[in-house]
């Protein structure tokens, strides 16, 4: 059977899709546009999405072979999952695999933030430190403080054990509270998303993009953090109203944030570079050799059972039969 793969992915996985199917990877140094997409894939019976938006207008012009879209990334809101189901298309997600190296991410952009990295990192570079000063470039502590987690799954389960390392207090809000033994492990306490918002040190995102999620922090929001908390978004750049979020930065309604994920990607809001406090990454959450070659593999696995006529073991969507 036939895969289209939409962006250059590691060889190994690659090797063991091209052993049982016919494999075409899209060659060029950026992602396919929506027309590309459709044009590349044809017939194709799977499609291997890296990072490309398949929304309805995709999907309504798609082959009839398409059975299976198996995304590469744990966060699929790129694709009308509802939709591809009506059509009887599965999709598939790579959770588990990048949790711990996404915790990681949003822990470093954190103390990034709080201590002044990467504002110190361009201060020795320009050559002004001429001597330790006891006052210079003094930042917030991170250990013993509060963090509230808004997303309390895999990757908030893997930040707060971090931050349990740190002696923190760990609060966090989810649809509904975490199994006991979860909460017990946590220590974490779960509380009304105003409530966490107003009592934290640290507010760290790690929900999906949904309706419900969209601009979940907003300018209300920010403006019940305390003016001495920080923001962090490795979760998806909707979630925060990111407009919002630099008019609360410009006001100092809170001391700072670092985002991994952008609200109109790759686009930044202006004004957030120019802001000494804001830690930005390219969203590089999952970015490491390892886990971004993992991810492939599950993607793969997911395809091998679907063509082999398996329930995939990543599906997140309910396909009709066809
Ligand atoms: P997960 O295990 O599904 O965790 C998400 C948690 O958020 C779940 O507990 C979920 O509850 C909860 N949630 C859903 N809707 C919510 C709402 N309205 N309010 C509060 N909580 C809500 O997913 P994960 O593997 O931890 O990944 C989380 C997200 O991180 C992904 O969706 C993705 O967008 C993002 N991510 C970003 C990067 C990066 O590179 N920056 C890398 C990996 C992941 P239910 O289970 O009840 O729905």
């Amino acid at each position: 059977m036939k895969v289209y793969v939409s962006y250059w992915l590691p060889e190994a996985p690659m090797k063991l899709l091209a052993e049982h199917h016919t494999v075409a990877i899209n060659d060029k140094p950026q992602l396919p546009s929506p027309d590309e997409l459709v044009e590349q894939l044809g017939d194709a019976d799977a499609l291997l999405c890296v990072g490309s938006r398949v929304d309805r207008a995709v999907l309504d012009r798609v082959g009839p072979h398409l059975k299976i879209i198996a995304n590469w990334g744990v966060g699929y809101n790129n694709i009308d999952a509802d939709y591809a189901a009506e059509k009887g298309i599965m999709v598939t997600n790579t959770p588990d695999v990048l949790t711990e190296t996404t915790a990681d991410m949003g822990w470093a952009i954190l103390m990034a933030v709080a201590r002044r990295v990467v504002e110190s990192d361009k201060y020795v570079r320009a050559g002004e430190f001429y001597g330790f000063k006891p006052f210079n470039m003094l930042g917030s502590d991170v250990w013993g403080k509060t963090i509230g987690i808004i997303g309390l799954g895999r990757i908030g389960q893997a930040v707060a054990r971090r931050a349990k390392g740190f002696g923190m207090k760990i609060l966090y809000y989810d649809l509904q509270p975490a199994r006991p033994e979860i909460v017990q492990e946590l220590g974490a306490q779960f509380m009304d998303i105003d409530a966490l918002v107003a009592e934290s040190d640290f507010v760290s995102l790690h929900c999906p993009l949904t309706d419900e999620t969209r601009h979940i922090i907003d300018a209300r929001r920010l403006s019940m953090m305390k003016p001495t908390a920080f923001l962090v978004n490795i979760a998806r750049g909707p979630v925060v109203d990111e407009q919002a979020l630099l008019e609360a930065l410009v006001e100092k309604k809170i001391a700072g944030a670092a985002l991994d994920v952008f609200e109109k990607e790759p686009e930044v809001t202006p004004g957030l570079m120019e802001l000494p406090n804001v830690v930005l990454t390219p969203h590089t959450g999952s970015g490491t050799w390892e886990t971004r070659t993992n991810m492939a593999h599950v993607s793969v696995r997911n395809i091998l059972a679907a063509l082999n006529g398996e329930m995939p073991p990543n599906l997140v969507n309910n396909p009709a039969p066809r």
